[in-house]
């Protein structure tokens, strides 16, 4: 039970994301982030941001 508990702590400190554009999981923390019609999308790199915001309908479902 402890164990569990402190996994769960843990992984609320390092929140993983999804990069919309290519798919990968990333941190929260990154820089490369945009907000677009009141939800925050998270990137992997300024190349899957910038092709986001291009063509934001592309990767929304
Ligand atoms: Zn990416």
């Amino acid at each position: 039970m402890e164990v569990n508990l402190k996994s769960l702590f843990n992984g609320s400190l390092l929140m993983k994301v999804k990069d919309p554009v290519c798919g990968m999981d990333v941190d929260d923390t990154t820089p490369y982030k945009f907000s677009y019609k009141g939800k925050t999308y998270y990137f992997c790199s300024p190349m899957c941001m910038a092709e986001f915001k291009k063509r934001p309908e592309k990767y929304i479902k």
